[in-house]
């Protein structure tokens, strides 16, 4: 027998309707926002990751040659490949650009709870402008996305690295260093940064003062923290109104700020912000994103950019965790007779029907009424038609709903206006 990859997943019907319920859901809300869905291809250069990604994906590529001798890769995520997509053919549509995706995603991860080695990413990136608003906006987008999904507990949390590599103590230090203190930032090693700033000769009262800079709970707390020097009066200001618009746009700002999230990619820039599930545990984090300059590196001209990815397979764990009860909404009809000799009648109503837009399924197993109804209930038909020779004969047939167990003869012609 031939099992599936190590890391994949096969997903049934109930799991597939489960998945698409809250696929809709999310690109309802993401429609609602004025995005638009693109899609890009699953494979890439491999140069394109290389160049554009953090270590940590580089290490997990899944990269292979093709036949031609050209390296290729599985995508680890989509924000490179759609900022690939707009610098060779998109640069001069007009202004904002508003674009969401779905994608399937592949990392050579160890696999575990949440953690895959195919996964699906939905995920929003907007072109064009970086004032307060549009970034208030997104951080909303990402918010609602999730919420209308139906998940009760999440967590938003919004940090800003140039606040961070602006605050007293990042901006003296190498760039090697700064680079490793934000993996460890991100990773919330504080213990792990603070060494590693020690053998870099910080001051332990600097390296005191840089931790309470990363407790900053409030714009008070980070204004104050700045006080003596005026490098980041712009970018304060910027983040002050970014909070104000997100309340205005409804979303809870009470206890968001978070200064250590770092993101651990080179390409971040200024507001970067996760959306967690704690009652996921370990792999928690259902969200990330913010402000990015990519497209200048992939060679097109300098231009803001920031979007979001959502983890969509740790969403639906998350909700099963929350026992979310999955609106299924049914409209199966299923045929069936109780005559073998009304089984051409059968396939020309289903035909009928199926024509004017009802789905449908009937009997191919030629099974009893008993057990051809049990079926049509394990298949979720909302109601049943079942044809029988005195009916028949009469101009009628007998639906029955299935969930009540009532049934009604109905006339033939009026069969259509009684199913819609
Ligand atoms: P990243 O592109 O690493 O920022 O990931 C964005 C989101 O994708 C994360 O917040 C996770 O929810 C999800 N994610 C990342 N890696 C995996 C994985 N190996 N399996 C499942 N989900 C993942």
């Amino acid at each position: 027998m031939v099992s599936k990859p190590r890391g994949t997943r096969d997903f049934d019907v109930y799991e597939m309707e489960k998945r698409r319920l809250v696929q809709a859901k999310m690109e309802d809300t993401f429609k609602r926002y004025g995005y638009k869905e693109i899609a890009t291809p699953t494979i890439e250069h491999l140069e394109l990751f290389e160049l554009k990604s953090g270590d940590v994906i580089i290490d997990e590529l899944y990269s292979f040659k093709d036949k031609g001798d050209r390296d290729l890769a599985l995508r680890p995520e989509l924000t490179a490949p759609v900022m690939r997509f707009y610098t060779e053919k998109l640069q001069m549509e007009t202004k904002p650009l508003k674009f969401y995706y779905f994608g399937s995603c592949f990392r050579y991860d160890r696999p575990q709870e949440g953690r895959y080695r195919e996964f699906w990413q939905m995920g929003c990136e907007l072109i064009g402008p970086s004032n307060p608003e549009a970034i208030a906006e997104l951080i909303a987008l990402a918010y609602f996305s999730i919420k209308n999904t139906g998940l009760q507990d999440i967590r938003l949390c919004i940090g800003n690295l140039n606040l961070l590599k602006k605050s007293y103590l990042i901006n003296d230090l190498p760039p090697a260093s700064q680079a490793a203190i934000f993996r460890l930032l991100d990773k919330n090693d504080i213990d792990g940064m603070e060494q590693l700033l020690e053998q870099n000769h910080i001051e332990s009262d600097n390296i005191i003062f840089f931790k309470e800079f990363l407790t900053s709970r409030s714009i008070d707390d980070i204004r104050s923290h700045f006080k003596r020097s005026t490098v980041a009066q712009d970018d304060i200001d910027h983040f002050d109104k970014i909070l104000e618009f997100l309340d205005l746009f409804g979303v809870p700002t009470k206890d968001v700020i978070k200064m250590n999230i770092a993101r651990g990619l080179d390409y971040y820039t200024g507001v970067v912000f996760e959306i967690e599930a704690p009652i996921l545990g370990a792999e928690k984090q259902l969200c990330g994103g913010g402000s990015y300059t990519l497209v200048p590196l992939l060679g097109g001209r300098e231009i803001p950019t920031a979007g979001f990815a959502i983890g969509f397979d740790r969403v639906m764990m998350a909700l099963e965790k929350e026992n979310y009860e999955f609106p299924f909404t049914s409209e199966l009809i299923y045929v069936t007779s109780l005559d073998q000799d009304l089984d051409r009648e059968v396939i020309k109503l289903v035909s009928q029907l199926r024509h004017v837009g009802f789905m449908v399924d009937f009997d191919l197993m030629n099974r009893t009424i008993s057990k051809s109804l049990k079926y049509a209930d394990k298949i979720g038909a909302q109601k049943a038609i079942i044809l029988g020779r005195n009916e028949w004969d009469q101009g009628n047939v007998v639906v029955k709903d299935m969930q009540s167990g009532e049934q009604q003869e109905v006339k033939k012609e009026a069969l259509e206006s009684f199913l819609a």
